[in-house]
């Protein structure tokens, strides 16, 4: 910092930095915070109350994955907001067929520090016709569509860059942010809804994502280093049809569905293991199966005194690191490869949200998160078991960059009709994350 600045500024910079300092005493128990950190979280309290009032006025426009307009209309309020702060803004439009609404993303480019790609997301999962209220406000909690999950998330990342844009630390960055319109029912294909998200992550040193915080069972917020891929498999089976009386004899064989019993339970039993979890969801038998094109119906037409002679099973599976993956696959095409006499079965795999791994790098991000948040005073922030979160649109950016989620808004209930949002979290999350960003960024 300082070389591309005019030394008017950095002297006004200087200034105002020491007299916020003054006023600004250190927590009990925090570390080290420069005079330029102590401004920052200085613009972060101060602005608090206008920082509630955007995510009001966010909140109050419904913004279903499914209702276009209203993703739009959120993608603007924030877009100007960046503007404001002096990004470049563009909508990303998707396919027609998709059926989504695109992606706001706003960036800055400068020479300085880590290349950061913040992200969030505009889309809720309550639909227009919804009847949970849009902003309920109660003390210290909100309850609300999205207020949590995430335009909490959304005004923090605002907030954190409006902090650093005042104390001139964003002079000079590469910052990219993007909010997908579509996270809470990604658009098909996948490759090309999340394809400017991996683009935005290979331009990027690190990823931060602001999902809300979760709280570890000693109720300390906690970040999150790694998210289990989603994927999903499909097993289908074939037998001869024949006879139910000869059935097991060589002639006839077992049947397609005592093979696919066979299958499904060798994977009960053989699997299981630390961050796996996979579950049949659909089963269908008989001398005709079918599935609908959507994939989550169908039809299966059988008789008593016939041999089975289909079965489709559908099921999912999660695991945390590609080598997890691949090895998992691998075990299950060996049990269904194992056939009962006079069946044949063939298993293939769909991954749509690739693992993010807890890797070093994403423990190092971590540990900065904590070192910043240990120097505002606000106590240290330890890793989430990596098991213990659903899929979210930071695994797209985990393959490319050191990753870090979790680091937006609390509160509970989310995508229930009771989401709740904890106010003063905001306030936490923003100031350690407008710290984390500023080191970054030197
Ligand atoms: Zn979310």
């Amino acid at each position: 910092m300082g070389v591309y600045m005019p030394v008017k500024k950095v002297l006004k910079r200087v200034l105002l930095a020491g007299s916020v300092a003054a006023v600004v005493a250190p927590a009990a128990g925090a570390g080290e915070l420069s005079p330029v950190e102590q401004q920052i979280v200085a613009e972060v309290k101060a602005h608090a109350p206008q920082g509630l009032a955007l995510l009001e006025r966010s909140v109050n426009i419904n913004s279903g994955t499914l209702n276009h307009e209203g993703v739009r209309e959120v993608g603007k309020l924030f877009g100007a907001e960046f503007e404001q702060l002096g990004f470049k803004t563009r909508w990303i439009e998707m396919p027609a067929a998709m059926n989504r609404a695109g992606h706001l993303e706003a960036a800055r480019e400068g020479k300085q520090g880590k290349r950061v790609l913040l992200i969030g997301h505009l889309d809720t999962v309550f639909e227009k016709d919804s009847p949970v209220q849009k902003w309920d406000r109660k003390g210290e909690r909100v309850r609300g569509q999205g207020v949590a999950d995430m335009k909490g998330g959304d005004v923090i990342i605002i907030e954190a860059l409006r902090a650093l844009q005042k104390a001139g630390a964003l002079d000079n960055t590469s910052i990219t942010v993007m909010f997908s319109g579509d996270e809470e029912n990604a658009g098909d294909p996948i490759s090309v809804s999340r394809a400017d998200m991996v683009a935005a992550a290979k331009h990027s040193d690190v990823a931060l994502a602001f999902e809300g915080v979760v709280r570890n069972k000693q109720g300390v917020e906690t970040g999150t280093v790694g998210r289990r891929a989603s994927s999903s498999w499909e097993l289908v089976v074939k037998g001869k049809q024949g006879h139910s009386s000869g059935i097991f004899t060589p002639e006839a064989g077992y049947g397609a569905i005592f093979e696919a019993a066979r299958i499904i339970d060798a994977f009960r039993r053989e699997l299981p293991e630390a961050d796996l979890t996979y579950s049949p969801g659909l089963i269908l038998g008989g001398t005709e199966a079918s599935l609908d094109a959507g994939g989550a119906r169908g039809a299966a037409y059988g008789k008593n005194n016939i041999i089975a002679n289909t079965t489709i099973v559908k099921g999912d599976l999660r695991y945390l690191s590609q080598e997890q993956g691949d090895r998992v696959h691998a075990k299950m095409q060996a049990i269904v490869a194992q056939h009962l006499p006079g069946t044949s079965a063939a298993i293939s795999f769909h991954e749509s949200y690739p693992p993010m791994s807890p890797t070093a790098g994403n423990l190092r991000l971590l540990d900065a998160y904590s070192k910043a948040s240990e120097d505002a005073g606000l106590g240290k922030v330890p890793a989430l078991p990596p098991g213990e979160r659903g899929a979210g649109d930071v695994q797209f950016a985990a393959p490319y960059v050191d990753s870090l989620d979790g680091l937006g808004a609390g509160g509970r209930g989310s995508h229930s009709p009771d989401e709740e949002l904890d106010i003063p979290s905001i306030e936490r999350s923003t100031i350690r994350t407008a710290l984390l960003i500023y080191r970054l960024t030197r």
